[in-house]
């Protein structure tokens, strides 16, 4: 299968985000090289930096984020945003082909002797800039603008780490995982440039990790909590370009390797709302303990856009279904549910039950969440052999390079597809949807101008979780939750009375969904005899989209 990504504008909630994110996060945050994330590159700045910080990471997430805004949304504003930024990065460039943010003889310069026994991020923000550079090639018009910076980077981490490509490990905190990320920016320069060198080196850096105790080939797959620090976001990330280099040297065993990894991450390391979950049992960004439960429990924002991306890479190179609600669940509710409704601010950590809290101006979530958003176009159109497949039942509009205009709309129980002219193409049946059609399947359609409408009902559903201790065989904790979905949100409430974080619910073992009153698409009420409904939202929207709301997603329960 060859699944090919069309440009897709969003509209609903999630095109909504998209806009607001365009306009205020993206536009606002780099403007010009005299913005902070650019002016960190310049010499004069890049003098006095010898701490070995990240920051630098911001410019080539920008760079993706807007990259993405602009074919989805493309404007003369956006090119000419994009190619100053790029000729500053130009600029600033190094004769050998650096490019990060430290000082000329700092040692925690990636190319310098001493740099593994240092602080350093530099492979980290050099990963940021080539996946940015790369980004920026999808658009004709700075290709040529972009690819020889990204193809001197890439020529850098050859001329250091060819001989020797396991020492990139000895950089990079995280037992060598903040550097093992730099596998997909190697194989996307692969791929742009046909050169399979910097594949080549992927691979090496790849084999050395295996060999330093980095395992993710072995077989039976360890726990990702047990790879180096368990931090959630770098293995994602790692993962994702194990799967591209598994691609691009077509090696299915290490595709194999990435998705029994996907499935283990599915079945034990996610919040009802999609987010991979940890730092209750060690640092608050690593994976916690399989079975771990919290209702509590932490979602880094960056674990959430790398885990959504990783799984529309999983779908775009097999077109198995299969992965397409994981890639709705995160999208609708972990990267909506981050987002402040100013389109600017961005949650670090969310929780099922707790506080928002808008996170600093330098914050890695704010940039990934601006990624995400623009990430949720891509898998949503996809060509296979001519055939289009609408993969979501997302509302969007978009126009086919042929010139034909195709909607979809979502109006009150009924799903609706126009294009103006009949095109015939696959439409994906959610599970959550109940129609005349086999629910979790692509069914073929005719779109025409005087449109196609499949009615469809959507009954809210009551997911139970109990969970329990054990000591020694012995039962010593035993707490019952659940959590209501409906269609593809998961639903929560504010705080219970205006001002009380817990409240047990009793609810009848036997049809807990009788308690539920669907108000609309977006709101139920949750009746308890003697009491005031509660009113559950989709989590995105539930308690307030600004810092300090309160959601509580994980009900505790009595049950009848
Ligand atoms: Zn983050």
């Amino acid at each position: 299968l060859s699944f090919v990504s069309l440009p897709v504008r969003l509209t609903g909630l999630l095109g909504e985000a998209q806009s607001l994110s365009e306009s205020r996060r993206l536009k606002e945050f780099i403007e010009d090289s005299e913005s902070e994330a650019l002016a960190l590159f310049d010499p004069s700045h890049r003098a006095d930096s010898r701490s070995g910080d990240w920051y630098g990471e911001h410019a080539g997430k920008w760079l993706v984020a807007a990259a993405r805004a602009a074919l989805r949304n493309p404007s003369p504003d956006w090119n000419s945003r994009l190619e100053g930024v790029l000729l500053h990065l130009r600029a600033c460039q190094e004769e050998d082909g650096y490019l990060g943010a430290y000082a000329q003889d700092a040692a925690c310069r990636f190319t310098h002797p001493d740099a593994p026994k240092n602080r350093t991020w530099d492979i980290w923000v050099h990963a940021w800039a080539i996946l940015g550079l790369t980004e920026c090639c999808r658009i004709d018009a700075l290709r040529e603008l972009a690819e020889p910076i990204a193809t001197k980077i890439g020529g850098l981490l050859l001329n250091t780490f060819h001989s020797e490509p396991g020492a990139a490990l000895r950089q990079g905190n995280h037992g060598g995982l903040s550097s093992l990320v730099i596998l997909e920016p190697l194989t996307k320069l692969s791929r742009l440039t046909g050169n399979p060198a910097y594949a080549r080196l992927a691979l090496g850096i790849l084999e050395a990790a295996e060999s330093h105790g980095l395992a993710f080939l072995t077989l039976p797959p360890k726990d990702v909590s047990e790879i180096g620090t368990g931090k959630i976001y770098q293995i994602i990330w790692c993962l994702q370009g194990i799967l591209d280099l598994a691609d691009f040297l077509d090696r299915p065993d290490l595709a194999a390797a990435v998705e029994a990894h996907w499935t283990a991450i599915g079945d034990r390391h996610l919040t009802p709302y999609g987010g991979p979950w940890g730092g209750i049992g060690g640092h608050k960004e690593v994976f916690n303990s399989p079975g771990f439960f919290h209702p509590g429990g932490l979602v880094e924002t960056c674990s959430s856009a790398t885990w959504l991306t990783l799984t529309q890479a999983m779908f775009l190179r097999s077109g198995d279904p299969r992965f397409l609600a994981e890639i709705e669940k995160t999208a609708l509710n972990a990267i909506l549910g981050a987002m402040d409704a100013n389109g600017r601010d961005w949650c670090y950590f969310t929780f099922p039950n707790g506080r928002r809290n808008n996170t600093y101006h330098w914050a890695c979530c704010k940039s990934s969440g601006a990624m995400a958003l623009e990430a949720c176009s891509q898998a949503l159109l996809v060509e296979e052999e001519g055939t289009l497949s609408i993969c979501q039942w997302w509302p969007f509009e978009t126009v086919l390079p042929d010139g034909r205009e195709l909607r979809l709309e979502l109006r009150a129980g009924t799903v609706f597809l126009s294009a103006s002219q009949a095109t015939n193409l696959r439409l994906f049946v959610p599970e959550w949807a109940t129609t005349e059609f086999q629910s979790g399947s692509f069914i073929q359609v005719t779109a025409t101008p005087e449109g196609l409408a499949i009615p469809f009902t959507v009954p809210p559903q009551v997911i139970p979780h109990t969970h329990t201790v054990d000591h020694h065989g012995q039962e010593i904790v035993r707490e019952d939750y659940a959590c209501v979905r409906m269609g593809p949100f998961v639903f929560a409430t504010g705080k219970f009375d205006g001002y009380a974080a817990h409240r047990t619910l009793r609810l009848p073992r036997l049809n807990p969904e009788s308690t539920l009153k669907v108000v609309d698409d977006h709101a139920i009420d949750l009746i308890q005899a003697g009491c005031k409904p509660i009113r559950l939202e989709p989590y995105c929207l539930a308690g307030g989209r600004h810092d300090g709301g309160w959601r509580t997603t994980w009900l505790e329960v009595a049950w009848q």
